[in-house]
Order: structure tokens, then C-alpha cells, then sequence
């Protein structure tokens, strides 16, 4: 019985440990499962439960109501019906953290402090008008990336404000958002001179920022905008076409890619190819396609 309680003593201790560390989630395999099991069945037939949790105490699984004790039950030891689905769908759902959008404004515009006297590439910093940080909701859900400033960008201080802004202001509607509801982002913060596709190095030299806001914003799903931001943000070299249709995992973020709005403006054939793409983000996403605006005729 002595082993019994220092189990639980110890379980106690690790699940706090880990809540304290930050875990908002527990992941529950079939081992853990068989292993709560033993401590549950190890813990009802203690007489006495010398320790109960204390009202600080972080719960780190769901109560569930005790099942009817044939030996004296404490009365606050956390039970637990294991669940009959398959251990994928065994986790625990623990709430997401609140996060205060106030916060991550603030830390985002350290950054952009950062960011707008940054002379890592010599050559972007000699010839920009200002540095474009990336706008957007510090908590959103949908994060864009598209491939550097142009001059409009340049001018302005803002992201995809030109006329691919413009078509990408349409496809926002399109999919039932507002500019507001998205955070968006380049893979450069600086406009290469004449529009030219950056260069690796001034794609690695600001990636700490791009890291940065992914980071602080935490988006559930990445857009990359183009061969430019799909390539360099997931460090691969297929082209967009092989790259499109299918989520990745960067962080913990999943990423899609699609073709970018200045080559709808040269290409709208290809705009059906980007509805598509989008569509399978808004039902990964858990949006009712049928609930979208309709398009204007
Ligand atoms: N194209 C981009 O990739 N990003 C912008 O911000 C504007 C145009």
C-alpha cells in the first residue's frame, strides 16, 4: 500500500510539473491509459487518502463522476472513466490557454521597433523607404505569408496593399473574413530594389522575424502565398504546383500553399485552383462552405 501512495504522490507530482511547465494538454495512449487504470483501481481500495488536491492544485484531467464505491471513497480523488474510442481519439481535451491579444500587440511592435532600423542586408536597407512589418490580428487563427514588399507596400508600411492586395482583399471576402481577422506577413521585410525575388541570404537574415511573429501569434494554419514563401518557409524546392492541395506542419502550425495573387492577376484561370486550396482550409478549419458569402455576380 506504501508503493500505492508514493505512485499516486508521485503521478501528482509530475502532472503538475508539467501543468506548471506550461502543458495545457494531455495526450492519453493506450500505456497511460493502462497506467491510470492500475492507480485508479490502486487508489479505491485505499481506506484512507492521507492527501487530497489542494484547491490550487492544477487539474490536468477532466473529473469524472466517481462510480459507485463498494470501500470508503475520497471524496475528492480525481476518478477517471477510461473512454472507449480508439487511443487516437483519446485525448484529453484541456481548454487552449487565453492569451492577451494586448500582450502580443506590444511584443509584436518591439519587434517591428527591431525590424524597421535592421541593416542585416545591406543592400535592402540602403534602398527601402521603411521596413513592413506585417499587420493583423496578434491572436488570429490564419496567418498569410506572402513574398516581400513591392513598391506600394514600400510607400505605404503595410503588407499586400498594391493591386495583389487588392485581389487578395477579394479572396479574404470570398472565404467570410475581414483584413482584421488575419494576420499577414512576408517572408522579406523589405522591398528587394525592382521587385526582384529575394535572395537566400536576405531570406535567412530575416527569418528570426517572421519566427518571431509566428511565434507570438501562434496561428493554428499558415498561407503561403506563392512558390517565394512556400519554398523558403518550408525549406523545400518543388515548385508551387507540387507544393499546393495539402497541408504541412511548420511549428506548430499547418501550412498551405497556394499560388500567389500576382500570378492570379497574370493567370485567372488559376483563381479556380486557389478557391480550391482554400477550401480545403476552410474545412479543416471547420467551416460550413454553405455558410460562405456568395460571390458578387
Ligand atoms: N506581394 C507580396 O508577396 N507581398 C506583399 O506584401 C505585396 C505583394
Amino acid at each position: 500500500m506504501k508503493q500505492d501512495v508514493d505512485l499516486h504522490r508521485a503521478t501528482r507530482q509530475i502532472l503538475r510539473d508539467l501543468s506548471l511547465a506550461g502543458l495545457s494538454e494531455l495526450s492519453v495512449t493506450t500505456l497511460t491509459l493502462a497506467a491510470i487504470e492500475t492507480l485508479t483501481s490502486a487508489l479505491s481500495s485505499m481506506p484512507v487518502a492521507k492527501e487530497v488536491p489542494t484547491s490550487s492544485a492544477p487539474v490536468v484531467a477532466p473529473k469524472a463522476p466517481a462510480p459507485a464505491a463498494t470501500s470508503p471513497q475520497p471524496t475528492e480523488t480525481p476518478q477517471f472513466t477510461p473512454p472507449t474510442a480508439s487511443p487516437d481519439e483519446a485525448r484529453t481535451p484541456m481548454p487552449k490557454k487565453k492569451r492577451d491579444p494586448k500582450t502580443i500587440s506590444v511584443e509584436l511592435a518591439n519587434w517591428a521597433k527591431t525590424v524597421s532600423t535592421c541593416k542585416r542586408c545591406q543592400e535592402l536597407a540602403a534602398t527601402r523607404t521603411q521596413t513592413v512589418f506585417g499587420v493583423g490580428n496578434p491572436t488570429a487563427r490564419v496567418m498569410f505569408v506572402g513574398e516581400a514588399p513591392g513598391a506600394d507596400e514600400d510607400a505605404q508600411g503595410e503588407p499586400f496593399v498594391g493591386r495583389a492586395g487588392q485581389l487578395l482583399n477579394k479572396i479574404i471576402a470570398a472565404c467570410g473574413w475581414k483584413r482584421e481577422d488575419l494576420y499577414i506577413c512576408n517572408i522579406l521585410r523589405c522591398r528587394p530594389p525592382g521587385n526582384r525575388n529575394p535572395l537566400p541570404a536576405e531570406a535567412a537574415n530575416c527569418r528570426e522575424y517572421l519566427d518571431a511573429q509566428i511565434d507570438l501569434v501562434q496561428p493554428e494554419f499558415i498561407v503561403c502565398w506563392g512558390t517565394i514563401a512556400a519554398q523558403n518557409l518550408l525549406g523545400k524546392t518543388e515548385p508551387i504546383s507540387k507544393l499546393r492541395k495539402k497541408f504541412f506542419d511548420y511549428k506548430t502550425t499547418r501550412v498551405l500553399c497556394t499560388y500567389h495573387p500576382s500570378y492570379l492577376l497574370r493567370n485567372p484561370s488559376a483563381k479556380k485552383d486557389v478557391w480550391e486550396d482554400l477550401q480545403i482550409l476552410l474545412v479543416e478549419m471547420g467551416i460550413d462552405l454553405a455558410t460562405l458569402p456568395k460571390p458578387a455576380k
